[in-house]
């Protein structure tokens, strides 16, 4: 904890902001760009837990990020890093322009490449699909004029007051592909980065679902030693704007003064840290148990509590005792195009596998969409103390995610020393999303999109509840909050000094 002072005398800051992930920390660090003095609050032992990776028998392995678009020279990423002082402490690296997400199709075993660069992007799927170029060409027509009709992801557009990527009169991903071809293979192909977000094509608004892909037919990076090193930039630039970091620290309760406004948070060791402006950074539905019920109008109340998750996973880690070739400046997706768009459900052999080694080099890492459901017969045991059948369900689960990569990609399961598996419940318990989601609450069709501001004067909302999971959508939301606090145009003048 760089945060001090005694139990029971409270702390006082200009803002206080709950949760310490990209977005906490994000938010942090943009506002006190500002001169405002900031605390943030997390409970893991550091901030950005989810992008630190975890240690197991000595070994390092990444956890939430691999790669991102919009972090060319000039491009919306990019511009965000530089601004916070990140650029300074990491190495981007390009992934393969050819063919940087490339898809192995079990039904029929084609290779299906996703190039960057507009023209590039078009001309490799079109390889795959040489009949569907209407399909193919609308399709990312559609994709990047949304991109490019969003101030946030357009930077020659005014940061404005406009709303941020969901939007309540939309359509699904689903409904769009299903207009555009007929060719099942193609629609699987085209929802296939369903997995980048965890909402299912059909439930996904499409403008969602456009921003998250949408970058990354510009341009695809990793960072030179993965999420641990945007990790480490994000500590050092804290500690450098004096943000005082409360880590191992969880906010059990926010207090709301007389008039209705915002006061502070209280955390489970009982000290009170006391702010007019409290940006709450984690999971949106714990805000029902941290606040008196009169603080929301019943109808947000029930939005809120009718918030799902997102989808959540296996996960495979393993390490090569060499960077392995297939992996090199490219991830894999091993799907099976004929299950056409219903990518989360199905057997192991019929769900996709994403598999990467970004960052690391030999650090290799599997994730397959899998339902928190079958996983709840031990929702009620704990991490290293549950008992042989599930253990023995997990085991099983990993032989067969490694006879599946065999079957394909033998070069990557005979390199992987020592693969173990990550399921649901491990996530549950790493993430604090009840269900194991991968990437928080989902944005769905179906749900009005959550806006900044709250009821409570001086309470607002970020994280990636907020704009869209992703170290893109994560920024992109932090800012957005900012600027509600601090006035867009400000922040877009100071963005724009940096460049
Ligand atoms: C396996 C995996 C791989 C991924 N790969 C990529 C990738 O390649 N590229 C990419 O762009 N994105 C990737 N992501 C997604 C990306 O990591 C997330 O979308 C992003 O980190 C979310 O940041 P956030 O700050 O909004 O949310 P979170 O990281 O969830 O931050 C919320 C924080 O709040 C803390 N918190 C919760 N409750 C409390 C409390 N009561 N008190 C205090 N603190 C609390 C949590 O510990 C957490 O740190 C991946 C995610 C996963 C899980």
């Amino acid at each position: 904890m760089s945060g001090s002072g005694l139990r029971g005398e409270p702390l006082n800051y200009d803002a206080v902001i709950v949760g310490g992930g990209i977005s906490g920390a994000t938010c942090a660090l943009v506002l006190s760009h500002f001169g405002w003095r900031v605390a943030v609050v997390e409970r893991e032992a550091h901030i950005t837990p989810l992008l630190r990776g975890f240690s197991r028998h000595g070994v390092h392995h990444d956890t939430g990020f691999h790669y991102a678009g919009g972090l060319g020279k000039g491009e919306v990423l990019d511009r965000f890093l530089g601004f916070l002082g990140l650029s300074r402490k990491i190495e981007l690296y390009p992934f393969k322009r050819q063919g940087f997400d490339r898809i192995i199709d079990r039904s029929t075993s084609d290779v299906i490449d996703f190039s960057y660069a507009e023209q590039d992007w078009r001309d490799s799927l079109l390889a795959a699909f040489p009949h569907e170029a209407t399909a193919i060409d609308r399709f990312q027509q559609t994709v990047l004029s949304i991109c490019d009709s969003m101030p946030y992801l357009n930077t020659k557009k005014t940061f404005g007051e406009e709303g941020l990527f969901a939007h309540s009169q939309d359509v699904s991903l689903q409904s769009f592909v299903a207009e555009l071809t007929q060719d099942h293979r193609l629609r699987a192909a085209l929802c296939l980065h369903c997995l980048l977000h965890g909402t299912p094509p059909d439930q996904i608004p499409l403008r969602l679902h456009a921003a998250v892909v949408g970058p990354y037919c510009r341009s695809v990076h990793g960072v030179r030693g993965g999420g641990s090193q945007l990790s480490q930039a994000f500590d050092d630039c804290l500690q450098q704007a004096g943000v005082d970091s409360f880590c191992s620290s969880t906010v059990t309760a926010m207090s709301v003064g007389r008039e209705g406004e915002i006061a502070g948070v209280l955390l489970a060791s009982g000290q009170k840290l006391v702010a007019k402006q409290v940006i709450h950074a984690a999971d949106p539905r714990l805000l029902l148990d941290w606040l008196d019920e009169r603080c929301f109008r019943p109808v947000y109340r029930r939005r809120l509590a009718a918030l799902q998750e997102t989808q959540s996973a296996l996960v495979l880690f393993g390490r090569s005792a060499q960077p392995v070739d297939a992996l090199a400046g490219r991830n894999l997706y091993l799907a099976d195009l004929q299950q056409g768009t219903q990518l989360f459900s199905g057997t192991i052999a019929q769900r996709p596998l994403y598999l990467s080694s970004a960052g690391q080099g030999c650090g290799i890492i599997g994730i397959m969409p899998e339902d928190y459901s079958r996983f709840e017969p031990w929702q009620n045991t704990r991490r290293g103390q549950r008992p042989d059948d599930y253990r023995h369900v997990k085991q099983q689960y990993c032989e067969q995610i490694m006879e599946r990569i065999d079957q394909t990609v033998p070069e990557i399961s005979q390199a992987l020393q020592s693969p173990f598996l990550a399921t649901p419940l491990t996530l549950r318990d790493y993430l604090h999303y009840p269900q194991g989601a991968v990437y928080g609450v989902s944005h769905q069709l179906a749900h009005y999109p959550l806006q900044v501001a709250t009821r409570v004067r001086g309470l607002y909302l970020s994280g990636q509840a907020l704009a869209a999971p992703g170290l893109m959508g994560a920024m992109v939301g932090a800012f957005y909050t900012c600027g509600t606090l601090l006035g867009h145009q400000r922040v877009a003048e100071e963005l724009n000094q940096c460049h």
